[in-house]
């Protein structure tokens, strides 16, 4: 069954709560959201170049005039961080891991433009802005009397990932830690560890409106959907890592059913390697954090 479509475009998710939907789930293009408070506007991930944050920022400008205050990070990755400075002077938020990563990987122009050479005049712009405010396990924003949770869930996308949780109106941004129609990437993450993220969140995170770093707003079954493909992918790796099989054969070997319509379907390559990386010990430790 092919993907379907969804809506895109500018959503309100909650009362001043927005999504803003890519109509498609590509590696280039996350999804962002804000929402406006009494004071200000908190901006989650701030994409990747100045053509995909310009028309956004006119958008939100039609919603409200108030200052955009904070930018939140979910991770490091380019398609989500990398359009921090174009925020400025806001203060860009984010787990410690993620600054940490986002410098240590840092901007390197010519192999992005190599990556997506259909976005080189944006590159010229490219300025890496990492975080200037970081936090290790929770942080509370009161944005008027709007709370704000970003919670670091431990290590599952990456070992900097940050949830976006507003308890009152159940919305949850999660980043990548949840993926619609674009196949999970562990590159960079703890496939283990996230699928401990991953039950955490549906069994004990009050959410009914949930927005992933791709693909269409919905409820908690796109992290029930990113569960699943990690089980999968994680149970297939370990029968043959048992056996001895290298990662080039236990991919091949995959049954991927719904998920082989699902974008990037070759990156289960790159998630059996950090299996095996973590099968071998080789990963730093991850630890989920506790949602009861
Ligand atoms: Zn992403």
């Amino acid at each position: 069954m092919p993907i379907p479509s969804w809506k895109s475009g500018l959503q309100e998710i909650a009362p001043n709560v927005f999504a803003y939907i890519h109509g498609r789930a590509g590696a280039d293009i996350c999804n962002s959201g804000f929402i406006v408070g009494g004071d200000g506007v908190m901006v989650i991930d701030a994409m990747m170049v100045a053509s995909m944050v310009r028309p956004y920022l006119e958008e939100i400008r039609r919603v409200t005039d108030k200052p955009i205050r904070y930018v939140v990070n979910t991770h490091h990755h380019v398609d989500h961080a990398l359009g921090n400075q174009f925020y400025l002077p806001a203060e860009i938020v984010s787990h410690r891991g993620c600054r940490e990563a986002l410098i240590d990987r840092g901007a390197d122009v010519e192999t992005l433009n190599q990556r997506w050479p259909e976005y080189g005049e944006d590159w010229a712009e490219t300025r890496l802005t990492p975080a200037s405010i970081t936090y290790e396990d929770k942080m509370v924003v009161h944005l008027g009397d709007r709370v704000i949770e970003l919670l670091h869930p431990g290590p599952a996308h990456t070992y900097g990932d940050t949830l976006v949780y507003l308890p009152q109106e159940k919305v949850l941004f999660t980043g990548d830690v949840a993926f619609y129609y674009l196949t999970p990437l562990a590159r960079d993450g703890h496939i283990s560890n996230w699928i401990r993220v991953a039950s955490g969140i549906l069994d004990h995170l009050d959410a009914t409106t949930l927005m992933p770093g791709h693909g269409p707003v919905s409820g908690k079954e796109v992290v029930s959907k990113t569960l699943r493909y990690l089980r999968l992918v994680k149970r297939t790796s370990r029968l043959h890592f048992q056996r001895g099989a290298s990662v080039e054969e236990a991919s091949r070997a995959m049954r991927l059913g719904e998920y082989a319509e699902w974008e990037e379907p070759e990156r289960v390559m790159i998630n059996v390697q950090r299996l095996y990386q973590e099968f071998r010990g080789e990963l730093p430790s991850a630890r989920a954090m506790s949602f009861s």
